[in-house]
């Protein structure tokens, strides 16, 4: 672990704002858990950067930092990865208010994952925040492709007030309480904390009269069904982007995205892997012992398959080219078909009579592996 915040962000002390940012900007991207999922060791750094940003951003915060130095900072209860001791600090949180998300959900990251690059400051236009929805599909429309209907809910602009806010002819003034600067500076003891401000709700303002059908909020949840096209090859996780069907964005800032997750069933007899498909199918005894044709099901129709003569248990054919079609470029995957050899349970008299006849011709080639194993046994207990 690194022996103060500045070293952590790969900073000198005398770093400016811009350069601060700049450089935990570059350092939460590589470590954000969405990065590296189910690392805990990167969750961690992107804890602690966050937690040293958070602090090295705030100018009082990093004054008392610098006076007090890094181990007596932390031993107050102010530091510390995963935020133990710092209250509501919330590293996702903190990141998303640095990318620039309008509501603090975590969304706007996919703006930078998916190369969208979309910029904004606190006071410009603010895109709106992006939406997930977790679609769950049949395993056929994996593999095929289909249309879907997804019926969402979502905040849209307040069409009574246009997303103003206040009812027609009133307006807003400046918030009293915190000057109109949407923040509050409280002293706590020996630290100062900066609040957003109760009164206006951080906004700085004070509304006259709130719109009566949004409540002043600027936008009310709507309904909205919204058709997709799932494309052939899919896998539980892949995320479709349905683009300007997010929430909407704030000062003329654009809309965020929908983003749908997908999550695809299960067949009854068929697994995927990948682009491949992995079946089990059981074949009788005399089929291979002798061998012969056998029809296998396929995503696509049935496929004949040779059943070679004396086929073990366990022995797996592959049928080129019956998998599933690739996501990414031409070409499909392939299927599978592991052999599953069923011993007869029930047999008559007159079928018991003959297996045994038929047993009493076989001499000791015909199952080498019994056989061989009998024998080592054998001499293990005769040494
Ligand atoms: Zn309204
Ligand atoms: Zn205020």
């Amino acid at each position: 672990m690194a022996t103060d915040y500045y070293e952590l962000l790969g900073v000198q002390k005398n770093v400016s704002g811009d350069e601060l940012k700049k450089a935990y900007r570059k350092q939460a991207l590589k470590y954000h858990p969405d990065k590296n999922p189910d690392n805990t060791e990167a969750e961690n750094k992107f804890k602690e950067i966050s937690q040293a940003y958070e602090v090295l951003s705030d100018s009082s915060k990093r004054s008392v930092y610098d006076q007090v130095g890094h181990e007596s900072y932390v031993r107050k209860g102010h530091g510390g990865a995963g935020g133990g001791g710092a209250g509501s600090f919330d590293a996702f949180d903190l990141f998303s208010q640095v990318f620039g998300g309008s509501g603090g959900s975590g969304g706007s990251i996919f703006d930078e994952f998916f190369g969208g690059g979309r910029r904004q400051s606190r006071t410009g236009p603010q895109s709106g925040a992006d939406l997930r929805y977790d679609l769950e599909i049949a395993f056929e429309d994996a593999v095929y492709g289909a249309d879907k209907k997804v019926d969402i809910q979502k905040a849209d602009v307040c069409d009574r007030c246009k997303g103003e806010c206040v009812e027609a002819g009133s307006g807003k003034r400046r918030c009293a309480t915190c000057g109109g600067t949407g923040q509050m500076t409280i002293t706590q003891g020996f630290f100062s904390v900066r609040q957003p401000c109760q009164h206006c709700g951080a906004t700085g303002e004070i509304i006259e009269k709130p719109c009566t059908k949004c409540r002043g909020a600027g936008r009310v949840n709507k309904n909205k069904s919204i058709q997709i096209r799932i494309p052939a090859g899919v896998e539980t996780g892949s995320r479709l982007r349905v683009s300007g069907e997010g929430e909407p964005g704030g000062r003329g800032g654009g809309p965020g995205d929908l983003y749908v997750v997908l999550h695809v069933g299960e067949h009854e007899f068929l697994t995927r892997d990948g682009d491949d498909i992995l079946i089990e199918v059981p074949i009788d005894f005399p089929t291979a012992t002798l061998g012969g044709p056998i029809k296998v099901p396929t995503i696509s129709g049935s496929a004949n398959l040779k059943i070679q003569a004396g086929t073990q248990n366990g022995t797996i054919f592959r049928l080129k080219g019956k998998g599933v079609p690739s996501l990414r470029g031409q070409g499909r995957g392939d299927q599978h078909v592991r052999i599953a050899i069923e011993i007869p349970q029930k047999l008559n008299k007159a079928q018991r009579e003959k297996l045994k006849e038929f047993s009493e011709t076989l001499d000791t080639g015909v199952h080498p592996r019994v056989n061989s194993f009998l024998d080592k046994v054998k001499r293990l207990f005769n040494q």
